[in-house]
């Protein structure tokens, strides 16, 4: 999993290496005390991709005006295919030079690899003969490996590779801290660059922390980073697609049209025993397509057991409601996709003509609440 800027910088401060002072923000509103306070700000999109730099999505800004305006450009917009949903203002520091490091797997010689490169930065790429690798033995907390990187980084220093500006006691720290910080969150890659050299010493700017997949079962505190971040993104897709979500603990995805409707059904779905896996409100007068786009949504949770659609026709029109059903499932079958288990309760405005149209499809319909809940809460009980 790989961890957005801001929460890589986290984790840096933790093990005590140096970052910018920054403030993260996910709305333009709050912006200009946060750049009134830093005076000049870089403004920075976290996105997951690399290269933002050259995408323009961190930018430098002098004054508090201008780091709103470049806000306003960043925030909500897409960049390098995603959108910006939080922007990270850092302090604007003077850079002397830029350096590389990274603590990283050699995936042939299955070792730790310690990187340091002399020119870090936007190009770092271009100067990938100018870095300096060490293996170490293991992944184990070692007196022997603490004391080879420290060797490393002297024997660099001897050789004045490094600027002579660095102090060789801060660059060690750093590397030890990395080191020690890859280790305690079973790190596929940390890296720094730029690692900068300014006035107060050595600076990270920029940070990207890879951790192993396979390790998320004990890795608690980033366990949890990754669900907050699953919600997120689906809560903000669900907004974008015209419907209100809400993700919660369960296994029986409710929808409804009808924030009260869908609230009553939830508290139902408790009573009768079974537990909502989410909140899904259609809202009034519900095209096919964006049942379709509902349900769709819905099957994205991992844990889905049932799906439980429970519409009062108003000036929503039950036939309709039936045909983004119908739709869903025709597409879920010419694609081959497993079919969950659904209830369908429908009444109201045509109400006939949509129970016809689901009846055609295979699918029961009914017409009671309590019902329909009593049956999803049984299905979501059933082993699969
Ligand atoms: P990336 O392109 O996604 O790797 O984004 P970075 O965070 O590395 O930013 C790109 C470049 O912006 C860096 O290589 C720096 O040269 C520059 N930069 C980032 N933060 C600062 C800062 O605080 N001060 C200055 N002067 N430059 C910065
Ligand atoms: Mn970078």
């Amino acid at each position: 999993m790989k961890l957005y800027e801001f929460e890589a910088k986290e984790l840096l401060r933790e093990f005590g290496v140096a970052v910018p002072r920054s403030k993260l923000v996910s709305s333009v509103d709050e912006v200009f005390s946060v750049a009134k306070e830093f005076g000049s700000c870089v403004v920075k999109a976290q996105v997951l991709a690399g290269g933002r730099g050259k995408a323009g999505a961190v930018k430098p800004a002098l004054t508090p005006e201008k780091t709103v305006e470049i806000a306003e450009k960043l925030l909500k917009k897409e960049v390098l295919g995603e959108t910006v949903e939080k922007l990270l203002l850092e302090e604007k520091i003077n850079i002397l030079n830029e350096l590389y490091v990274a603590v990283t797997v050699d995936t042939f010689q299955r070792n730790p690899l310690i990187l340091i490169g002399l020119k870090g930065g936007i190009d770092v790429e271009a100067f990938a003969s100018e870095v300096f690798k060490l293996s170490l033995e293991s992944w184990s907390e070692n007196k022997h490996s603490s004391k080879k990187i420290e060797e490393f980084v002297e024997m660099l220093f001897q050789k004045t590779l490094i600027d002579r500006r660095v102090a060789m006691e801060e660059f060690k720290k750093t590397l030890l801290s990395m080191w020690e910080l890859a280790l305690k969150y079973d790190c596929e890659l940390v890296e720094i660059n730029p690692l900068a050299l300014s006035e107060k010493g050595l600076v990270a700017l920029d940070a990207k922390i890879l951790v192993d997949d396979n390790a998320l079962f004990r890795q608690t505190k980033i366990r949890k980073q990754a669900q907050k971040r699953a919600r997120e993104i689906l809560e903000a897709e669900a907004e974008k697609a015209g419907f209100s979500f809400v993700l919660l603990q369960g296994d029986i995805g409710v929808i409804g049209n009808g924030a009260g409707l869908v609230m009553g059904t939830l508290d139902l779905v408790k009573d009768m025993g079974g537990n909502p896996a989410c909140f899904v409100d259609i809202g009034g007068g519900a095209s096919p397509d964006q049942v379709k786009k509902a349900l769709e949504f819905v099957s994205r949770i991992s844990r889905l057991k049932v799906i439980l659609v429970n519409v009062f026709g108003g000036i929503t029109r039950c036939d309709e409601i039936a045909e983004g059903i119908v739709e869903w499932l025709q597409e879920l079958k010419s694609q081959e996709k497993p079919i969950l288990p659904l209830v369908c309760r429908l009444t109201g405005t045509k109400e006939k003509e949509g129970q016809k149209i689901l009846k055609k499809a295979g699918i029961e319909v009914e017409t009671n609440t309590e019902k329909a809940v009593i049956k999803a809460t049984k299905l979501s009980k059933k082993e699969m």
